[in-house]
C-alpha cells in the first residue's frame, strides 16, 4: 500500500480549525478508497510559535519538510504580529525557496450556492486563475531609509525576470489547452507600468506562438476586474502576476459565493519540491474560535493535492462528496448564509465519502 505522507502547518486562527477537518476527511477518503494512506505530520508553526521563539518557524524548518509528498497549510497571521512578519516568516518562507512558483486557483459556483451575481449560472463561472508565485511584486526587493524622519523613504520594487515570467506563461497555456474550452486571458498593466509589464506582454506572445491551439487575449487588470463582474462567461483560464492575480482571486471567490470555499494549490511543477494546498483565505480574526470556519475551501484544496499525487479517482470521489454536501443547505456556514458548523460541515462530508459511488 502507498503511503503518503503530509506536512500538515494550520498556522494560526481558523486555519488549525479547517487543516484539522482537512485532514479528518483526508483520511476517511482514504480508507474508503483503499490503496493508499496518508501518514500526517504536524508542525506547530505560526504566530503563538512565534511568541515563543521569536520566529515563526524554526531555522530548519525547511528541511523537515523537504521530503514530504504535500504540504497541507492553514494561515498564517495572528492579531498580535504584524502581516508581513507572519507572511514572510512562514507562508512565503515555504513558497519561494521551495519554487512553487505556479499558484492554481480554481472558481466555480458549487450546487446548493448562490453567487452574488445575479443571473450568473455556474456553466458561466468556471475559472482557473494562475498566480506568478515566485517573483514580481513579492519579490521582497526594496527598503527603508531615515525611517521616523521626515526624509524617510520606502520602496517595493517588483522584479520580473524572463524565465520566471517564460515558465509561468508556459504553465498557463498548458493549463489552459488542457480544459475544454483552451482560452487564455492574460492580465496586464502595460499602459502604465511600461518596464516589466511591457516584457511581460512580449513574452505572453512569444509563448503563445507555441500554443496555436489555445485562443488568447490580453487585458489590463483594472478593465479585468470589471469584465468578471459584468460579463464572467467570457473567462475560462487566466493568468497574472503575483499582485494581479491575489487581488483577483479574492474578487473571483466572492463571486463564486464565498472566499470560505475557495482552494489554491501551490505547484513546483518539476517536483524538485513538494507542493502546498491551502485555502485561499486568512486566519479569520472575526470568526476564530468560534467552531464555524467553512472548512470546505480546505476540503477543495485536498482535491487538488490528491490530483498533484496521482490520485484521480480519490480527488474525483472527494469533490463529488463536498457538491453533495454543499447542495444540502442546512450544511452551509453562516458565511453562506447558513447556521452549519465546521463539524458538522466535516461529518457530513465523510459521511458523503463513505456514500459516494465517483
Ligand atoms: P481573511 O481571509 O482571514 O478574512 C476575510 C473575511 O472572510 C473575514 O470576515 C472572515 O471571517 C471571512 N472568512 C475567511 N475565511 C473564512 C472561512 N473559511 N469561513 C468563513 N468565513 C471566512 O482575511 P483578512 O481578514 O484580511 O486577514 C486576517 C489575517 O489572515 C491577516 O493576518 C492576514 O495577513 C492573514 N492572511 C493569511 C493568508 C495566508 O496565510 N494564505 C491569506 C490571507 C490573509
Ligand atoms: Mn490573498
Amino acid at each position: 500500500m502507498k503511503t503518503y505522507t503530509i506536512a500538515a502547518i494550520p498556522g494560526d486562527g481558523i486555519g488549525t480549525e479547517v487543516v484539522s477537518a482537512g485532514i479528518e476527511v483526508l483520511n476517511a477518503l482514504a480508507q474508503r478508497e483503499g490503496g493508499f494512506a496518508f501518514k500526517v505530520d504536524h508542525f506547530d508553526w505560526g504566530g503563538e510559535y512565534y511568541k515563543k521563539h521569536g520566529r515563526m518557524m524554526p531555522e530548519n524548518g525547511r528541511d523537515l519538510i523537504r521530503k514530504h509528498d504535500a504540504i497541507l497549510f492553514g494561515s498564517a497571521g495572528h492579531p498580535e504580529i504584524p502581516d508581513h512578519i507572519t507572511l514572510w516568516g512562514l507562508r512565503l518562507a515555504i513558497c519561494q525557496p521551495f519554487d512553487q512558483y505556479a499558484n492554481v486557483r480554481p472558481t466555480r459556483i458549487l450546487p446548493g450556492i448562490t453567487s452574488p451575481l445575479r443571473n450568473v449560472t455556474d456553466k458561466e463561472l468556471d475559472w482557473v486563475i494562475v498566480r506568478e508565485n515566485s517573483e514580481g511584486e513579492y519579490a521582497g526587493v526594496g527598503g527603508r531609509a531615515h525611517q521616523g524622519s521626515s526624509l524617510e523613504v520606502a520602496t517595493d520594487v517588483a522584479m520580473f525576470t524572463r524565465a520566471g515570467v517564460e515558465r509561468i506563461m508556459r504553465f498557463a497555456f498548458r493549463l489552459a489547452r488542457s480544459r475544454p474550452r483552451k482560452k487564455l486571458t492574460v492580465v496586464t498593466k502595460s499602459n502604465a507600468q511600461r518596464h516589466a509589464m511591457v516584457m511581460w506582454d512580449e513574452i505572453a506572445a512569444q509563448v503563445a506562438a507555441e500554443f496555436k491551439d489555445v485562443t488568447w487575449d490580453k487585458m489590463l487588470v483594472d478593465a479585468m476586474t470589471m469584465r468578471m463582474v459584468i460579463k464572467p462567461e467570457t473567462i475560462d483560464t487566466v493568468v497574472a502576476t503575483n499582485l494581479h492575480a491575489d487581488i483577483l482571486s479574492d474578487l473571483a471567490a466572492a463571486l463564486a459565493g464565498s472566499l470560505g470555499i475557495a482552494p489554491t494549490a501551490n505547484l513546483n511543477p518539476e517536483r524538485e519540491f513538494p507542493s502546498m494546498f491551502e485555502p485561499i483565505h486568512g486566519s479569520a480574526f472575526d470568526i476564530m474560535g468560534k467552531g464555524i470556519a467553512n472548512p470546505v475551501g480546505t476540503f477543495w484544496s485536498g482535491v487538488m493535492m490528491l490530483e498533484h499525487l496521482g490520485e484521480k479517482t480519490a480527488g474525483a470521489r472527494l469533490m463529488k462528496a463536498i457538491e453533495r454536501v454543499t447542495a444540502d443547505k442546512r450544511f452551509h456556514t453562516p458565511d453562506l448564509g447558513g447556521k452549519a458548523t465546521t463539524k458538522e460541515v466535516t461529518a457530513a462530508v465523510i459521511e458523503a465519502i463513505k456514500g459516494a459511488n465517483a
